[in-house]
């Protein structure tokens, strides 16, 4: 990600804290770069190991809480998860995740034609779409050549 388009971004996060009435205090903002930081789509977990390293004093609760308010005032996005961990998405165009169910990676990628897949009328009608997204489930390709290799190294008497 370059500077410029981070710079851009953290910007727009301040304009919109300040839209919703949020203080964009030090800690926040550090919060929020953190989430910029990473590419992965890091739960509250993952976001407070990071932080904890240079705001010792800071809880889990409220980094917690910080991720809730930031996705309640949409500068940041839920992202599904298979394990049931709230995940975090600074990436708030359109786009696509590939969810790898061996490592839980979540890999972003866009596609035209996918961000035109219409919702069905029967469904728009009785539910306020927000937004959609196609979500792949499947194996990376580090995972793939993991298994691979584990399928070699198995006893002869196996095969
Ligand atoms: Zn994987
Ligand atoms: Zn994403």
């Amino acid at each position: 990600m370059n500077e410029e388009y981070t710079a851009g971004l953290v910007e727009q996060f301040i304009q919109r804290c300040r839209k919703h009435g949020l203080k964009v205090t030090p800690q926040r903002l550090a919060i929020y770069r953190k989430l910029l930081a990473s590419s992965e789509h890091p739960s509250a977990d993952g976001v407070y190991k990071k932080m904890v390293q240079e705001y010792p004093t800071i809880s889990f609760d409220t980094v917690n809480r910080t991720l809730l308010t930031f996705a309640d005032i949409g500068v940041i996005e839920t992202v599904e998860s298979h394990s049931g961990v709230r995940r975090y998405d600074t990436d708030i165009a359109p786009h696509h995740h590939l969810h790898c169910i061996v490592c839980g990676d979540i890999i972003d990628f866009c596609d035209r034609d996918l961000d035109a897949v219409k919702v069905p009328e029967r469904i728009a009608r009785e539910f306020t779409v927000l937004g959609k997204r196609v979500s792949i489930r499947g194996i990376c390709r580090k995972c793939a050549a993991r298994s691979a290799q584990n399928r070699e190294q198995e006893p002869a008497a196996h095969r």
